[in-house]
């Protein structure tokens, strides 16, 4: 199974979940990584998907009947330049074109507005470590983690309506030379100013499928998508990219590094419980070394 959450659904081997608090995916069968009474639900389910569309959408009555909305064009008055009694009543042109924009604007301004997350994950407790990321298995080069956030911007609450983050098992090796151990698995994944990656929505299609089966090709209505968003952020760490990480940790002697005696033997560090993984700067980003991913 790819770790990679984002890649086709053949990389899952049961349908993941999503929480309904902080709307991070969840792989079947497992908690959310960020507090274990948040609810999770899956979309495999009509009763599943129901949950989620009425978190972001509100309880089925209303709903129901926002779909039933006609957003055909109406203009009270009717129009001049078909019914042919414009000039005749006054109307013309020019006021007719300003009200039918103003009906539009107003139809705009009353679209449904799905609620984003209501809960954002806590931050990690600890201080942060700072070095450069590697494969664990010393793969020289490669994608090491990812992180993904679907956004609505008009979303109440917050913008964001889904967020994904995993990672391969990778080693920090630490500006003092010790080093930290990330176990593969999930793991929230962020970036510093303008190391963020724009995804089309039609690169998501497959990704979308893999957690919500029910979705269908043919466009939803407003408020049958549990979850809509208008722009996805990817941020992707790659082998030697400076990276730092946030939590509490767990230390003990590092034995695969060699050394002149007990005095001399480094650390290693492990994560104790939630961690984040921010990426700071890509030193082989733009030198053909290590190509960011298409
Ligand atoms: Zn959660």
């Amino acid at each position: 199974m790819s770790p990679f959450a984002f890649l086709p659904p053949s990389s899952f081997p049961l349908v993941p979940g999503i929480c309904l608090g902080c709307r991070t995916v969840v792989l079947a069968g497992e908690r959310c990584p960020n507090a274990r009474e948040h609810r999770v639900v899956r979309l495999e389910t009509p009763a599943g998907r129901d949950q989620l569309l009425t978190e972001v959408w509100g309880s089925p009555r209303p709903r129901r009947r926002s779909k039933t909305v006609s957003w055909a064009p109406t203009i009270e008055g009717g129009n001049p330049l078909t019914d042919g009694s414009g000039l005749a009543t006054n109307w013309s042109p020019l006021v007719w074109a300003v009200k039918a924009l103003a009906s539009a604007w107003r139809r705009h301004r009353q679209r449904p507005r799905p609620c984003g997350a209501p809960v954002e994950p806590p931050t990690p407790t600890g201080r942060s470590w700072s070095g450069r990321a590697l494969a664990a298995d010393g793969q020289a080069a490669g994608v090491l983690a990812r992180g993904l956030r679907l956004e609505c911007e008009r979303a109440a609450f917050s913008p964001v309506m889904l967020r994904d983050g995993r990672c391969l098992n990778l080693l920090l090796e630490l500006d003092d030379g010790s080093r930290l151990q990330v176990p593969a698995g999930a793991l929230r994944v962020e970036a510093a100013d303008g190391l963020t990656d724009q995804r089309r929505p039609s690169q998501l299609v497959s990704y979308l499928r893999s957690i919500d089966p029910l979705r269908t090709d043919s466009p939803l209505a407003a408020t049958a998508d549990p979850i809509p968003f208008e722009r996805a952020v990817e941020v992707t760490v790659q082998s030697g990219d400076r990276v730092e990480l946030l939590g509490e940790l767990d230390w003990s002697p590092d034995h695969s590094q060699p050394t002149a005696g007990y005095r001399s033997m480094q650390s290693i560090g492990v994560p104790r419980g939630p961690c984040v993984l921010r990426l700071l700067a890509q030193p082989h980003a733009g030198q053909g070394e290590v190509p960011r991913p298409p």
